[in-house]
């Protein structure tokens, strides 16, 4: 099977999944946009997954996406398609990750406001960003607390070129995926009584997208079911 032919599949089939998770919710499949991961794999995959008519996606490391990016864009002749940065972000990098990110998925502390904002600035937009909260007690892993996230969602919102959205979250590596994305939907909503438009919910990967669309994630970020399993990987 080609390459093409093995994505188209695997594109399919998500479809399908995600159609029905929506059903099951009781939710509009529209409401549910489909973020593909793109990490590790190549350019010519993106290229082809947006002509197959996917239109978001995803990086973790800018040392991988900044080129990566590029190349799309390339391929593509400046055909859109839109970047989310879903890794943990640095100062330092912001910079490179405001030249191609519409949307930062991990702003998890103050620090970064500033230096995304002027990155931001310099780079002639505005960036769409999403507050990643954590759900564990794990602070290795990323993410403000609940706690915290009315403090730094004020100060988020006050940042002149970024916009805030709303929250992401990665599920614990173990107990139910349903119970922290309850948790999450219940940020998402304290959230949005003093922001109303953020409104987004970034949440469901591979493992775990029925019970994040039930709970009510509008963003689901897949990368293995789109594109295979990654080699076990890298620093
Ligand atoms: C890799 C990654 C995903 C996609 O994970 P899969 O299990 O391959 O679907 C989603 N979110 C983040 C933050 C990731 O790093």
């Amino acid at each position: 099977m080609s390459r093409r032919a093995e994505l188209a599949a695997n594109l399919a089939a998500l479809d399908r999944r995600l159609a029905a998770a929506c059903a099951l919710a009781g939710r509009d499949r529209a409401a549910v946009t489909l973020v593909a991961v793109s990490k590790t794999w190549p350019a010519t995959d993106v290229a082809t997954l947006a002509g197959l008519g996917v239109r978001d996606f995803g990086e973790n490391r800018d040392q991988e996406a900044a080129p990566k990016t590029a190349a799309v864009a390339e391929l593509l002749g400046g055909r859109a398609v839109r970047w989310h940065f879903v890794g943990q972000l640095q100062t330092n990098k912001c910079r490179s990750v405001a030249r191609y990110a519409d949307v930062v998925h991990s702003v998890d502390r103050q620090r970064l406001l500033p230096a995304l904002s002027a990155a931001a600035a310099r780079a002639g937009r505005t960036v769409d960003i999403l507050i990643q909260v954590r759900l564990d007690d794990d602070p290795a892993r990323g993410g403000v607390s609940p706690a915290d996230l009315p403090r730094l969602a004020d100060a988020a919102a006050h940042a002149e070129h970024l916009r805030l959205r709303g929250v992401m979250a990665v599920a614990p590596l173990d107990g139910d995926p349903a119970a922290a994305f309850a948790d999450l939907a219940a940020a998402a909503e304290r959230l949005r009584r003093t922001h109303p438009d953020a409104d987004w919910i970034s949440a469901g990967m591979t493992g775990d997208l029925e019970p994040a669309i039930a709970a009510g994630s509008t963003h689901v970020r897949v990368g293995t079911a789109l594109f295979g399993g990654r080699p076990p990987v890298v620093g």
